[in-house]
């Protein structure tokens, strides 16, 4: 029995920054039906709801899915434009296991913890705009 036919990775070799578009819709696909398809059921739970502490778990979870589908949107986006798997910060390519990790990332890893920590990511090459990129950051109620 082998198990290298689930989720095999980009084909191609190693350390070359080829994107498998097709492999990467289809996971980012998937990914956006299952955020779908949690959002559909919160929102049932939500519905009956018995107490406040439930129903802001829900909230808590809701927001959690609609951020995440807004980041694989914003991800599909940049598949869709030829712009997938640059860094919207930096403008250098993200690494393949990033991205293989992580499908919806937009920033690479300096960049991101850049981010989490807020400080400026280091050599900001201007490429998007700090912010500018439609969707990377959506609306609470989005
Ligand atoms: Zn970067």
């Amino acid at each position: 029995m082998s198990h290298l036919d689930q989720a095999a990775p980009p084909s191609g070799p190693r350390g070359r920054h080829a994107i498998d578009v097709q492999w990467f819709r289809k996971e980012l696909e998937q990914q956006r039906g299952f955020r779908l398809d949690q959002l559909t059921d919160l929102s049932y739970e939500a519905a009956g709801v018995a107490d406040d502490v439930q129903g802001e778990v829900i909230t808590a979870l809701m927001t959690g899915a609609r951020t995440a589908l807004a980041d694989i949107d914003a991800a599909l986006f940049r598949l869709a434009i030829g712009a997938f798997g640059v860094c919207q910060r930096c403008g250098r390519a993200i690494p393949a296991d990033r991205l293989e990790a992580i499908p919806m990332a937009g920033l690479c890893l300096p960049c991101q913890y850049a981010k989490e920590s807020h400080r400026p990511a280091p050599d900001i090459v201007e490429v998007w705009g700090i912010d500018s990129f439609p969707a990377s950051d959506p609306p609470a109620n989005w």
